[in-house]
This record gives structure tokens, C-alpha cells and sequence, in this order.
């Protein structure tokens, strides 16, 4: 099934959220298709970073209190997590939890948080270039997984939703393998379609009230989308997403990827259910897909046409978090300051999307930016 669900919701207030995300579910045949009674889900959320609410970087959380009270009155066990960008570490889960609301939904409600980082090597022997991934042992262990993401730009992959989400079901500083052994934006993206693939979450929500443009998924500016989408299809709600924040979908590698491999081609008439579908205006400011070079060049001179990762010595403070996660290791921190071997990077800019100070900007030379038009 490929249906959306779209749903007008302007403002992060809890009746309001509540009422419209049921109208959503009755939308998609209501909720006995998905979770019964016992049913142990576990809610993965955007839990990329410690960051208030309103920086638009996580999953909010009235959105994941109303989707976590409609769950237990069902007579579920709730168990509310993710995998973010940094260490997996119970430390670092408290401190997110704390900052992004989610340990407070938690307390109001009676839902568990998720506090084990071990992972478990799941077999998918149907996946494209990956047959077995390392997974977080609580979201494999649980019944049901039901994803909610935030719609947001990102400097890697241009955007990510639905299925990009899904990255965070790999436990902690494993995904920099990934990142080391598919620098290509191909083959990561048809990794993460892979893994979607395989952690098959039995409903997708995005949380698209206030999503991120610009320099995403961090360091960008909230923008108000005013809408809640649903679907158990991720490759369909991302398309819908993006039409509506006017990125056109096919510009989006696990988009025109999915087609490519006859897992999604595009909406047909009726997918879309709900509110009026209308693209917003401006649209969305995005990122170009800025690892690659489109055409084939001598390397030295394609280097030079990468964009690359440029650290503010206004705004940087030295805090080393950009060298921590740098997956080839590629940044040293001298003198206070981020030092970089442009020969060792693999542009997967995982220092922008983690850097807390929004002290790194991926710059393009103006002959790059040329030969991208
Ligand atoms: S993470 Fe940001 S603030 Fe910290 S050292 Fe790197 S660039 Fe500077
Ligand atoms: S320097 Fe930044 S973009 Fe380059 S490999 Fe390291 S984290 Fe990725």
C-alpha cells in the first residue's frame, strides 16, 4: 500500500496534534491494521543530537506524546528511542532525552526510554549491496517499530525523511563503517533503501510541522511546513514530503534509486489522502547533492571541484567533536583548531551534521557550482 496520509497541522500544541494525528490514523484504516493489544513498539524517533525542541533538529515531542499516549491506550508497551550521531552511550541517551523533551513525554505518559546500546548483526540476504546489517538489539527485539521523522534538508543526501531516518537503527560511531565503506552517494543510498528495507517499520510518521532548510540536518533554519504525514510506505511519504517543500523527488538518490529498482515509481491517483497537497512558497532552500562530480575528470582536478568542509575560526571552539566522528579520521585537532586532510575525506560531512557550535559550512568553488548547473 502507497497511501499518505497529509494532515494540516500548524503549531506544536497537544490537543491539536492529538486530534489531527487520529484523524491521520483513521485516514489509513486505524490502528488495529497495525499494533494490538501487548504489542511491544518501539518508537524510533530523529534523536540526531542535544537539542531543544524548537532548533527543529529532533522529532518534537507533542508530536511523539500524542503518538505514545494513542499507543498505550491501545494497550501497547511503549519503548521510545534512537541510535544519534554520536557515541551510544546510556550518558549520552540521558542527555538527549533531557534536552530534546523526550525524557519529559516519558514521564507524563509511563512509556519506557531506551537505554541498551547493544547491537545484533541482523542477515538480509535480499538487500542490494548489504546482506547483513548491525542494528540496535532493542528496535529488533521489539514487535513493532513505528518511525517518526522530521523533515529536513541535509548536506549528504539533500534530504532526509522517512527513509534516511532509518540510519539511526545502526548503533552509534558503527555508522561511520558504513559511511567508509560507501563513500559513493549511490551506494550509500541504496544502502539506506536496503535498510529501510529491513528494519520495516509498520507505520511511518514525519513530523513536518516546523521541519529544517538550508544546512541540514543541523545547522540549518527551522521553517514552518504545518503538516503531519503518515504512511506504512517510506519511499511514498518521502515523495509527498518533497513535493510539498518543492524539492523535486527524482533529484533525491533513494527516490530515483527506489525507481530504479521497482520498489517505488511515484504516486498514483489516490495515494494522496487528507488535506489539500500544495507546494509551499518559496520553496524549500536545499542543498545540492555536493559529494560528487558529474562528470569524469582527472582526479586532481575533481578534487578540486568536491565541496569541502571549511570550519569557522569565529564560531569553533575547539571541542573536537568533529574529529571524533570523522569516519577515516581525516580531522586533528591542533592548537584548538580543526586540521584537515582534504585527501583522506570522503565528503560524507558528518562534521557539519555534528558540529553543536554550526561551526563547519561545505563550501563549493564557484567553478563547481558552475558545472552543477
Ligand atoms: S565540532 Fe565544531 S566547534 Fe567542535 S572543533 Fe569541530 S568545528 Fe570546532
Ligand atoms: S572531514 Fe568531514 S566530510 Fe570529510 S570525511 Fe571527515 S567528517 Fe566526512
Amino acid at each position: 500500500m502507497s497511501k499518505v496520509a497529509v494532515i494540516n497541522c500548524t503549531e506544536y500544541e497537544f490537543d491539536k496534534v492529538s486530534m489531527e494525528f487520529k484523524r491521520g490514523i483513521s485516514l489509513l484504516g486505524g490502528w488495529q491494521q497495525y499494533i494490538k493489544p501487548g504489542d511491544k513498539v518501539f518508537l524510533k524517533l530523529n534523536l540526531l543530537m542535544k537539542k531543544r525542541p524548537e532548533e527543529a533538529v529532533t522529532t518534537h515531542p507533542v508530536v511523539v506524546e500524542a503518538v505514545t499516549k494513542e499507543l498505550l491506550a491501545l494497550g501497547a508497551r511503549v519503548i521510545i528511542g534512537d541510535s544519534p550521531g554520536g557515541p551510544f552511550t546510556v550518558r549520552a541517551l540521558q542527555n538527549i532525552y533531557k534536552a530534546t523533551g523526550i525524557q519529559e513525554v516519558a514521564e507524563k505518559t509511563g512509556a519506557e526510554l531506551n537505554f541498551n546500546v547493544e547491537g545484533l548483526d541482523v542477515r538480509f540476504p535480499e538487500g542490494k549491496i548489504i546482506k547483513k546489517f548491525h542494528l540496535c538489539k532493542a528496535m529488533v527485539e521489539a514487535d513493532k517499530i513505528i518511525s517518526i521523522s522530521k523533515l529536513k534538508t541535509h548536506q549528504m543526501t539533500k534530504f532526509t525523511g522517512a527513509v534516511k531516518v532509518l540510519f539511526g537503527a545502526i548503533p552509534g560511531l558503527n555508522k561511520a563503517e558504513y559511511h567508509l565503506k560507501m563513500p559513493n552517494i549511490n551506494d550509500f543510498s541504496n544502502m539506506l533503501i536496503d535498510l529501510a528495507l529491513c528494519v520495516n517499520p509498520v507505520l511511518h510518521i514525519m513530523d513536518g510541522i516546523v521541519g529544517m532548510e538550508g544546512h541540514g540536518p543541523s545547522a540549518g533554519n527551522p521553517r514552518q511546513v504545518g503538516k503531519l504525514f503518515l504512511s506504512t510506505n517510506p519511499f511514498a511519504l518521502d515523495w509527498v514530503a518533497l513535493h510539498v517543500v518543492g524539492i523535486r523527488p527524482k533529484t533525491i538518490p533513494t527516490v530515483s534509486l527506489a525507481a530504479k529498482r521497482n520498489i517505488y515509481h511515484g504516486p498514483d491517483n489516490g495515494d494522496f489522502i487528507g488535506d489539500k497537497i500544495e507546494t509551499i512558497n518559496p520553496p524549500f532552500n536545499a542543498p545540492e547533492i555536493s559529494g560528487e562530480v558529474k562528470f569524469p575528470l582527472p582526479k586532481f582536478i575533481s578534487d578540486y571541484l568536491r565541496p569541502k568542509p571549511m570550519f569557522s575560526p569565529e564560531v569553533c571552539i575547539g571541542c573536537g567533536q568533529c574529529a571524533q566522528h570523522c569516519p577515516p579520521k581525516a580531522i586533528k585537532i591542533r592548537n584548538n583548531f580543526p586540521d584537515l586532510n582534504l585527501q583522506e575525506c570522503i565528503r560524507c560531512f558528518c562534521c557539519q551534521e555534528l558540529c553543536p557550535h554550526k561551526a563547519v559550512e561545505i563550501k563549493r568553488s564557484f567553478l563547481s557550482k558552475l558545472l552543477s548547473r
